[in-house]
């Protein structure tokens, strides 16, 4: 095969040079998605079991595909990750969600602070806490206006980077979140540390956590552990009423789920505000 640059590359297997070439390819139409626009962020309300109103929302990023269709983030997000064309998808993420956040207050609309997900790449460069607050500038906005969502293995690559930048990105005024919480391995010692202000559950505990002991019993560690550090719990990936009973009668603060809304639109999620919706 031959690079752009007419370089010569040698493959041991005729297989590992079709994957290089599948990975090249989609590597391509990932800068050309950026260039063309083809992203757009879809978002899932977080409600309150306190009384029932829209909290949050959380930002997902999705391709629109011309022939394709909708193409989720986990067929993308992990190869941006590695080329590092993350970076410049993630800054689209942000400043698409401020651009959003601004046009939903510019119509009158009593907009819930907005979670946006960091990846590792992004959360350690470095500059992320100026990334954010020119992202914020851009717009006017509050930076209570913005949330971020930390995955428990994005932090613990590096703990005390991962303190040093939360402390900054806290300084700003956003709202930290630990995503994917139970799946990694963070440490009560290392948790203490990071300032946050919530911890999300993982679906993968909530899912079952009707009929799982196992989970159930993750599920209620999580929450006393979360309340004993004084941060509030989302559990995510709720789907039915009894898991919502479940949780609401273990203490959990709030949730988010396909019971509740799918990932929407923005002009939905415009729609469901104006109503006031209760759920
Ligand atoms: P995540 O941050 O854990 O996001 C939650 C995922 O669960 C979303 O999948 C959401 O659509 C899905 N979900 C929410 N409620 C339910 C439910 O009740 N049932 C089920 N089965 N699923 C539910 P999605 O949108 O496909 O995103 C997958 C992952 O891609 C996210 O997981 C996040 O890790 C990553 N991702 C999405 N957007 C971005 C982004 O802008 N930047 C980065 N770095 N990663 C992103
Ligand atoms: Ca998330
Ligand atoms: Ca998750
Ligand atoms: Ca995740």
């Amino acid at each position: 095969a031959r690079g752009a640059g007419g370089n010569r590359y040698c493959f041991d297997t005729p297989a590992m040079n079709a994957a290089m070439l599948q990975r090249q390819a989609l590597e391509h139409a990932l800068r050309g998605a950026l260039e063309r626009g083809e992203f757009v962020l879809h978002y899932q309300p977080r409600v309150s079991l306190h009384d029932g109103a829209i909290v949050g929302m959380e930002a997902l990023l999705r391709w629109q595909h011309p022939e394709l269709g909708l193409v989720p983030p986990m067929e993308f997000i992990p190869l941006a990750e590695e080329t590092g064309l993350i970076v410049p998808i993630g800054e689209w993420v942000l400043r698409a969600a401020c651009r959003q956040i601004r046009g939903w207050l510019d119509d009158g609309i009593a907009v819930p602070p907005v979670a946006i997900n960091l990846s590792a790449r992004q959360f350690h460069s470095g500059h992320l806490d100026r990334m954010i607050a020119e992202a914020l500038a851009a717009e006017g906005l509050d930076a209570s206006r913005l949330e971020l969502e930390i995955t428990e293995s994005t932090a613990m690559v590096d703990v005390d980077d991962a303190v040093a930048t939360m402390q900054k990105l806290k300084a700003l005024g956003v709202s930290l979140a630990l995503d994917d919480f139970g799946t990694g391995y963070s440490s009560l010692a290392c948790l203490k540390r990071f300032p946050l202000d919530y911890l999300k559950i993982d679906r993968a505990f909530v899912s079952d956590v009707t009929t799982d002991p196992g989970d159930a019993a993750i599920c209620i560690a999580t929450i006393q552990l979360a309340h004993s550090l004084r941060l509030k719990v989302i559990a995510e990936g709720v789907e039915d009423e009894f898991q919502m009973e479940y949780l609401r009668r273990r203490g959990c603060d709030e949730l988010q789920g396909y019971y509740f809304s799918r990932p929407v639109a923005g002009e939905a999620i415009a729609a469901m505000l104006r109503g006031g919706v209760r759920m």
